[in-house]
């Protein structure tokens, strides 16, 4: 699943440079958004989230702890997350594909059954599958595998 296209690339190129200092989160979010070169998203799970223009999820926590991510399920999620501060990144959602699967984690409801909204009380969105309802092949191998 190639997401990272050239459009793709000039799309996050293009909102990297135009941002501005007002379009921060904070100064910490500046900084590090700056330091990799990357699109900031916001706060996902307590670290602040980024997308490169190659297709790169960067996180970077509270504890200055950081990693990145190349699968395209992260990619998909950062985009699903994104796409609400950023509506161009919408398009490069990619429609579901035949050999991606359910999720099996929601049963493809997008609902996490065993979480809570701490605001609503209700449960919460899928985090696995970004409440699409389904996941890449390669994702849900992983998930399987994890749980024999
Ligand atoms: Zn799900």
């Amino acid at each position: 699943m190639n997401i990272a296209t050239s459009e793709f690339k000039k799309t996050v190129d293009d909102l990297i440079n135009n941002l501005n200092i007002d379009n921060f989160v904070d100064s910490e979010e500046h900084t590090l958004a700056c330091k990799y070169k990357a699109l900031p998203l916001g706060f996902d799970f307590l670290a602040y989230t980024f997308i490169t223009s190659d297709g790169e999820v960067i996180w970077h926590d509270f504890q200055d702890d950081f990693g990145k991510s190349n699968d395209s399920q992260s990619l998909i999620n950062a985009l699903v997350y994104g796409k609400k501060r950023y509506p161009e990144l919408e398009k490069f959602i990619p429609n579901r594909h035949e050999s991606s699967k359910i999720c099996p984690v929601c049963e493809g409801t997008g609902i996490w059954k065993n979480s809570k909204n701490v605001a609503t009380g209700e449960p919460g969105n899928c985090i696995i599958c970004a409440t699409l309802g389904w996941v890449t092949d390669e994702c849900y191998e992983q998930i399987i595998s994890n749980h024999k």
